[in-house]
């Protein structure tokens, strides 16, 4: 990568980051690296293709999902930033974070989907969309029409809440949730999956058999790897590794945080070895402007994670 492509990278990251920025920098990665594959995981509801980036040969897949919750996105710049890095020193065959990227291409295959609620995220950058069947519905959302905490996708369905893992009890749990009918977050949707979005990303991950799996959110500088209690045999030990090369906290989830998440999903019905990382500590959204201090805190654990499995 050039310096002139890593300047524009870094201004796109930590700019207002739209998916129009996201779209670009996945671009510019996919220019800048030739062995790293391009593609999309399917469609979102407003038709914006979801990127997916894979690379690596081995047999074992890893995948990496950032921004289910629109202003969280800065996790989608946290994972172009990893991913930027991690083939820049593959190129260079460098090391890096004790580990050698190109061993990690040679045994593991990796995909990274930086920005599955694509439409969460324009919505949560921009506002409504100026002129679209479904921009009346979110305005009426919307009741203060200030769009910049928006986490659900474009019809108001929270796709951290949409997955096949206590889908039922979720809704019976927090009816004021379900009344709503959508809503700017927590909002499940009428089934598991009735989203294309989660409906993509589930069936990617039943037709690939992937051996872990890594999601990241902001904020609170905390590591969930349980659901219900349960999780998979191998989890206990990356859990704790995990917690010790970030320095954040392991927790249980609770309340609205235990049902219907993707690391939910990973463990009940896949037995996948999933974790959730709580990036960065403040409000939501976290200015993108502190992208750098916040990749610093998980960049160690980003490259390591592959290695655990
Ligand atoms: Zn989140």
């Amino acid at each position: 990568m050039t310096a002139e492509q890593h300047r524009t990278l870094k201004a796109l990251l930590t700019g207002k980051f739209c998916y129009a920025d996201c779209i670009c920098a996945c671009r510019l990665l996919a220019d800048a690296f030739d062995f790293l594959d391009f593609n999309y995981l399917g469609n979102s509801i407003m038709g914006h293709s979801i990127p997916l980036f894979t690379v690596g040969r081995g047999e074992k897949e890893i995948v990496y999902v950032g921004t289910h919750h629109g202003a969280e996105r800065i996790t989608g710049g946290l994972l172009l930033y990893f991913l930027a890095e991690f083939c820049s020193a593959a190129k260079g065959r460098r090391g890096i974070c004790g580990v050698s990227p190109e061993y990690i291409l040679h045994t593991r295959k990796l995909h990274v989907l930086p920005m599955l609620n694509v439409d969460g995220a324009d919505i949560a950058a921009c506002g409504a969309p100026k002129d679209h069947l479904l921009t009346p519905r979110l305005l009426a959302m919307c009741k203060d029409g200030d769009f910049s905490h928006w986490q659900a996708n474009a019809r108001g369905v929270d796709l951290n809440h949409n997955y096949n893992a206590g889908f039922d009890a979720y809704r019976a749990a927090f009816p004021n949730y379900d009344e709503t009918g959508g809503a700017p977050s927590r909002y499940a949707g009428l089934s598991p999956e009735s989203e294309p979005e989660t409906a993509a990303m589930a069936g990617f991950l039943r037709y690939r058999t992937p051996c872990a799996l890594l999601t990241l959110h902001t904020q609170g500088r905390e590591i969930y790897s349980t659901s219900g209690g349960k999780c998979p045999r191998q989890s206990p030990a990356a859990a704790k590794k995990l917690a010790d090369l970030t320095g954040y906290a392991l927790k249980t989830p609770v309340g609205a945080a235990a049902y219907g998440g993707l690391t939910d999903y990973c463990i009940t019905a896949l037995n996948l070895p999933a974790f959730t990382v709580e990036c960065g500590k403040g409000q939501n959204p976290l200015p993108h402007t502190d992208l750098l201090s916040i990749y610093a805190e998980i960049r160690t654990a980003l490259f390591v994670f592959p290695t655990l499995f």
